[in-house]
């Protein structure tokens, strides 16, 4: 086990899921510590991706009938290729085992996966052989209701959600475009042999944002933003480029303004969060590599122990998914677009003679008459046919007459296009967690420090009495208090000795440790530690709420808040 993933599970990050039970692979806990940390950077996605967007977060249920995924095409689609041996009846993911048994790439497609088997004699584990390959649906099924009830899945992606209530959030949105539609929530991938600790999970958190677009649309009315910011992509050909989002977007290496301005704003936010800049980058995916879905792909990948991981997908599912439910559900889920100002058609019409259709038609004649005005025809037809009631009738030309007309017309119906950016939760926190994991050495001793971006801390501040006994221990105890009711996340802790306290609360990454020692009850100051620096200030009492709550959303020193007590 590595050293960083021996420290989160014995410091309450991150638990294997059913330990008492031998455990299972593609399944974790979130320990109070990891809980916590992963809590902070939903609502720090929040802000990016729904407060500040013209966006709305909606909850819908993690399981879905079945004609939620014909419709979306993964009750087919949503498959990689399996092999199975023969001899000990093990299951591996074609693609992940070639890769590591035979170092090369295979397309994920049956037959690909069986020219390599044949040409390289790919033997399981074992020794055995494998069975012919085959593709696996990853989708986990269910039976909703009793007896032979209803077939249903766990939702694969939580965007399923989001284009079935399509309908009520374009109302809810007044029918105006762009808009967005974001949901935080549990996915489920029957992960084929998942071994890949915390990165592949069979449960895990997505947080998906699908934004709306005009089908003509190709920019973001905030792309300046963004505009200037100086992005790692490598493109689908394997071209490595450093340029700002501006310069990709003019030399057609990124598509559209969209897709930039949501490259741009999903790197804001890792860095935000603490992902390292230089360990970040932007991939786009080759043609044969795309999901069933998208027409354009772009990953946002980090450097971990585990190689380069995609952590968020930022796809352009064009009108794929509204297109496809429109079609399984039978309901309309265009929306109109007034035109800036109404433009003039010139269009064929047919003008119904009604002193020739009261006598023959008698009571339908009017319903005849207001089908053939709604008919929109090409050449002059010798007879047409419409329906009243359900019932068809053949009208010759006897009946009406061909004009040309001109009309105003004020919009038009289209589908939205859309694009979406995609974070995988759970590889997000174990990436920050790994690219703030550090060592140092202070006063002549290794130190393991969690170098946390303060705002994402799970435990804002340690308050330690310098000696475990009265008066110290009640003045920490009445300082943990004041915090707590200040809404900031505090522990208190009087185990062992402070250099002890100091490292124990270093390692899980506590931005501040608050100590009470003798001035204390002269002056009625403490100590503030700075995680980082180890330097120590000195304030009063009174004002460690205020400056802590500075300190805990900015980056500024401690050592402008205090009289200096230990500098390092
Ligand atoms: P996708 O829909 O496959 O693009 O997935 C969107 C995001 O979900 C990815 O960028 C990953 O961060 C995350 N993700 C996908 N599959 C898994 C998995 N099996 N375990 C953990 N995270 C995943």
């Amino acid at each position: 086990m590595s050293e960083i993933m021996e420290m989160l599970i014995r410091r309450g990050y991150l638990w294997q899921s059913f330990e008492i039970y031998g455990g299972m692979a593609g399944f974790i806990d979130y320990a109070p510590l990891g809980n916590n940390l992963r809590r902070k950077i939903e609502n720090i996605w929040r802000r990016y991706f729904v407060i500040n967007e013209r966006a709305a977060e909606i909850d819908t249920p993690t399981i879905g009938i079945e004609e939620v995924f014909i419709a979306s095409g993964h009750a087919t689609s949503f498959t990689d290729v399996a092999i199975e041996c023969e001899s000990c009846g093990r299951v591996y993911r074609a693609d992940h085992y070639v890769k590591e048994k035979l170092g090369i790439e295979v397309d994920e497609t049956v037959e690909a996966v069986k020219e390599v088997m044949e040409v390289y004699d790919l033997k399981c584990e074992c020794g055995g052989k494998f069975k012919d390959p085959a593709p696996m649906n990853l989708m986990f099924s269910t039976t909703i209701g009793p007896g032979r009830g209803k077939k249903g899945y766990l939702r694969p992606e939580t965007a399923q959600g989001m284009f079935v209530d399509f309908k009520r959030l374009a109302n809810f949105f007044r029918e105006k475009l762009p808009f967005g539609v974001a949901q935080i929530g549990r996915a489920y991938r029957n992960e084929i042999s998942p071994r890949q600790g915390v990165i592949r999970l069979r449960e895990f958190n997505q947080a998906e944002l699908e934004f709306f677009v005009h089908p003509g649309e190709k920019k973001h009315p905030n792309f300046s933003l963004y505009a200037n910011d100086v992005v790692r992509l490598v493109d689908k050909f394997d071209n490595e480029h450093e340029m700002k989002l501006e310069e990709a977007v003019e030399k057609g290496i990124i598509a559209n303004q969209i897709l930039a301005y949501f490259i741009g704003k999903t790197r804001r936010f890792l860095l935000e969060i603490g992902i390292k800049d230089e360990k970040l980058r932007f991939r786009q995916h080759k043609d044969d590599e795309r999901a069933h879905y998208a027409t354009d792909c772009w990953d946002a990948e980090v450097l971990t122990s585990y190689g380069w991981i995609e952590i968020v997908g930022i796809a352009d599912r064009t009108d794929y998914d509204l297109k496809r439910h429109s079609k399984y559900s039978g309901e309309d889920l265009s929306v109109f677009v007034p035109y800036e100002e109404p433009v003039k058609v010139r269009k064929r019409k047919i003008v119904p003679i009604l002193s020739k259709l009261g006598p023959v038609f008698r009571q339908k004649a009017k319903k005849v008459a207001e089908a053939l005005e709604s008919l929109n025809v090409e050449s002059e037809p010798e007879e047409v046919e419409v329906e009243v009631d359900g019932e068809k009738i053949k009208v010759t030309k006897e009946f009406f007459e061909v004009q040309d007309v001109e009309e105003e017309v004020v919009g038009e119906k289209v589908i939205p296009h859309v694009i979406e950016p995609s974070f995988g939760l759970d590889r997000i926190t174990y990436s920050v967690l790994e690219h703030s994991f550090d060592k140092d050495v202070v006063d002549g001793e290794e130190r393991r420090v969690l170098r946390l971006k303060r705002w994402v801390s799970p435990i804002e501040v340690a308050v330690l009495p310098l000696l475990s006994r009265e008066p110290f221990e009640s003045k920490a105890m009445e300082i943990v208090q004041i915090l707590r009711e200040n809404g900031i996340f505090t522990d208190y802790d009087d185990s062992g000795s402070i250099g002890r306290r100091y490292r124990r609360y270093d390692e899980i990454g506590t931005p501040f440790c608050i100590t009470t020692d003798h001035q204390t009850f002269e002056d009625d100051t403490v100590t503030i530690r700075d995680r980082d620096t180890t330097s120590q200030v000195r304030v009063k009492v009174s004002k460690l709420p205020e400056i802590l709550k500075e300190l805990l959303r900015s980056e500024r020193d401690i050592t402008e808040f205090g009289e200096v007590f230990r500098q390092v």
